[in-house]
């Protein structure tokens, strides 16, 4: 096995146990290794540190698979971390039964590179890194043992491939499509997937948790929710007794799956929702002009930095649609605020909402940190900003 000798005194993220390695740490390759391959990890001094999945192309030169370095890393070895990240699932009680669930997080689960969503009996996989593309069969293998789906979609479509070098890969990985089309229930909202052409697997998971707490809050407020893809956001806030549900989003695509859900809740009063094609930042411009105000404005834009060298004007746009969340409510009304950005730290996340309520002029607090539901485990060593982070905020 060809061994990557690290830089001396470049270990020290290793030794916290932060799983990736960075091309500016490594002092060499000693051996040959193509994309993917285990390589043995070692200190400067040749101390056995870790073994991990090379790659070549990306500035994460290497990703550790685990940091013991007497592990072997084969079938058996994806068989267990596969098992035991869905094992997690089920410990939680608000996760078991739950028919849309993320039952392996990268990193979180020891599985850098490796996400599988499930919805129903269908799972979505994505690959993201050379490592988990060598494993791809034990993967499958895996994950079809442990979750016993019916059948699983492969999606590794992310632009991140690129960065290592990975053509997009996506199809049926195992077993084939179910006739009927694909829709989960979630609390109580029943809602379509678009595993195939959808965002990310097709459906955002993370906000399981924050959607069935504007559940709660909607009763009788005029809401306002923005970003709103296939509508989660917006059902939910139907289901709670919403006055009236504005949705704005600028995928046509989007806004008809959002159709489509609204359709299959028939208990739920489509009187109430309006959906909006429209670039959010114009729009809320737009509302404000006309003088339109709202009790509940939920903004869950995309990521607008995914990286600290966007952090700037990522900023920026987050105080821009903040500025108008705050300046749209009634009195008493709240704000539900997310980013998903790895360049905005939560801290900064709340710092940009305090210049966004000045900038509207309104006296505001924070009721409650809203974070991603717990099939989204958080790497312990990661930092926040790598994960989805939310204010829900109340105007005076
Ligand atoms: N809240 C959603 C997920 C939002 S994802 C949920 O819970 O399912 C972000 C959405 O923002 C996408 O649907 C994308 O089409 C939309 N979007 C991105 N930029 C936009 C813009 N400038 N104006 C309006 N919508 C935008």
């Amino acid at each position: 096995m060809a061994q990557l000798v690290m830089l001396a005194g470049k270990d020290r993220s290793l030794a916290r146990r932060h799983p990736w390695i960075f091309a500016t740490a490594v002092e060499r390759l000693s051996g040959r290794a193509r994309p993917g391959d285990t390589v043995d990890v070692v200190a400067a001094n040749g101390r056995p540190l870790a073994k991990a999945a090379w790659s070549p192309e990306s500035k994460i030169r290497a990703r550790v698979w685990t940091f013991d370095a007497d592990e072997v890393v084969d079938d058996a070895f994806f068989k267990r971390r596969v098992q035991a990240a869905v094992e997690r699932r089920g410990m939680l009680p608000e996760l078991r039964g739950q028919d849309g669930l993320r039952l392996i997080h990268g990193e979180s689960d020891g599985l850098p590179g490796v996400i599988a969503d499930r919805y129903g009996d269908t799972v979505v996989l994505q690959l993201t890194a050379t490592g988990p593309e060598k494993w791809r069969r034990a993967i499958i293998s895996a994950l079809h043992r442990a979750s016993a789906c019916a059948r699983i979609y492969e999606r590794s479509d992310s632009g991140v491939r690129r960065l290592e070098g990975l053509d997009p890969v996506t199809g049926w990985a195992y077993g084939e499509a179910s006739p009927e089309p694909l829709a989960i229930v979630e609390n109580g909202v029943r809602l379509r997937v678009d595993i195939v052409a959808g965002h990310k697997t097709g459906f955002y998971l993370d906000q399981r948790d924050n959607r069935v707490l504007t559940r709660v809050l909607a009763a009788g407020r005029a809401t306002l929710n923005c970003f709103c893809y296939s509508g989660a956001f917006s059902l939910q806030a139907l289901a709670g007794g919403a006055s009236s549900v504005l949705s704005i989003d600028s995928s046509g695509p989007a806004l008809a799956m959002a159709a489509e859900n609204l359709a299959l809740n028939p208990h739920l009063d489509a009187n109430r929702a309006e959906w909006r094609e429209a670039d959010v930042f114009n729009e809320l411009r737009a509302l404000n002009d006309q003088g339109r105000r709202f009790d509940l404005i939920i903004l869950d834009p995309p990521k607008f930095a995914p990286s600290a060298v966007h952090a700037e004007r990522a900023a920026r746009a987050y105080r821009d649609i903040n500025v108008f969340g705050f300046r749209l409510l009634n009195p008493g009304g709240l704000l539900m605020s997310y980013s998903c950005s790895g360049g905005i730290s939560g801290e900064h996340f709340q710092q940009i909402l305090a210049e966004a309520a000045l900038g509207a002029g309104r006296e505001a607090r924070i009721l409650r940190r809203l974070g991603a539901s717990p099939d989204h485990p958080v790497a312990l060593n990661f930092s926040e900003g790598e994960y989805l982070k939310g204010l829900l905020c109340q105007v005076e």
